[in-house]
């Protein structure tokens, strides 16, 4: 797998941690606002108008965020770079689709650190199974990505990581 897929590329991207993620007011962020609605700080040129800023204005959990790639893929794979500025329908679905690809690009990264052990070749054929399963041959859409859940993806990644134990005990 290639490392650049888990690298966020926000010009490539429809700001969509900015719009799609909760913020609870805490130490992490100044105000509450709700999935789906767009930051008061982002502009309409889809930029973060306070980016040098963000610790001082008490945005902190915005540096520390890290999509793992999953907004641009979202944007492009997904909706073929359209932009929910252009088409504010596409924001509810744009949010669906970005919370359930933030936690296969989560799955992602799992296995990717999984790949550096030293791994058995029945090892490596469950982990390229299970690689397939997180990036299907055609791309995803949203109704793939509806489905997620229900395919069990996510517990066999889980059981492939845990039977990895005896590589590291
Ligand atoms: S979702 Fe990821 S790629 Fe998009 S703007 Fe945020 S960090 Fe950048
Ligand atoms: S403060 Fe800036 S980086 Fe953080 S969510 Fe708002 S627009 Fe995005």
């Amino acid at each position: 797998m290639a490392d650049s897929i888990l690298s966020p590329d926000c010009k490539s991207c429809a700001a969509l941690c900015c719009v799609c993620l909760a913020f609870d007011k805490s130490d992490d962020f100044p105000i509450d606002k709700p999935n789906g609605e767009v930051c008061p700080q982002l502009s309409e040129g889809q930029t973060c108008k306070i980016y040098e800023e963000r610790e001082r204005q008490g945005y902190r959990g915005c540096m520390h965020f890290d999509c793992q790639g999953a907004g641009q893929r979202v944007t492009q794979e997904v909706f073929g770079g359209r932009n929910w500025r252009d088409n504010p329908k596409l924001l509810d679905p744009m949010t669906r689709a970005f919370v359930i690809m933030l936690k296969v690009h989560e799955l992602l990264s799992l296995l990717q650190a999984a790949s550096r052990l030293p791994l058995t070749d029945e090892e490596i054929d469950r982990y390229d199974g299970l690689l397939t399963d997180l990036n299907p041959a055609d791309g995803w859409t949203e109704e793939l990505l509806e489905e997620f859940e229900g395919t069990g993806t996510e517990k066999r990644v889980h059981a492939f990581l845990q039977s990895l134990r005896h590589h590291v005990a």
